[in-house]
């Protein structure tokens, strides 16, 4: 691990966890959906305005760790205005760098989901990040609300 992913990544987290983008609920949202991640405890609500298969608006609310508020967080922000298949991708890509440990990251190619990469250093927080990407993929599937665990 960079040292410099690693810093990078503990500023951008605790910024976003103080100030988190797009927290709010969404009155016409087209999909919601409850996450869970019994590990930590970590709740969250996603809202997700879809129309002709771009998501126009994405929201969040809910309670958890810096790590999973501040993933949330800057999931709506890299997500709006990206088709469901773009989404898709970036979900696989998020996947991949989070978990692969022999994926080289590249700072270049992923702009600021790289710096979420960082959570590669802290195993046990994995589910942390994810639990936002988790919920995004089921609010895209379904079109009932329902729920989603990372268990
Ligand atoms: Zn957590």
């Amino acid at each position: 691990m960079l040292d410099e992913i690693r810093d990078l990544y503990q500023e951008v987290v605790f910024d976003h966890n103080r100030n988190p983008r797009n927290f709010r609920v969404m009155d016409d949202a087209t999909r919601k959906i409850d996450g869970f991640n019994p590990l930590c405890g970590d709740r969250i609500t996603l809202y997700v305005r879809l129309k002709d298969g771009v998501i126009e608006d994405v929201s969040f609310q809910g309670q958890g760790c810096a790590i999973s508020t501040a993933s949330a967080s800057i999931m709506t922000e890299v997500v709006r205005g990206l088709t469901e298949d773009e989404a898709h991708d970036l979900f696989q890509t998020f996947h991949r760098i989070t978990t692969d440990q022999d994926h080289e990251i590249q700072l270049e190619e992923l702009g600021k989901l790289a710096v979420l990469a960082g959570v590669r250093a802290y195993p046990a927080r994995v589910k942390c990040a994810t639990l936002a990407w988790h919920s995004l993929e089921a609010a895209l599937k379904e079109d009932a609300e329902t729920a989603v665990s990372t268990e």
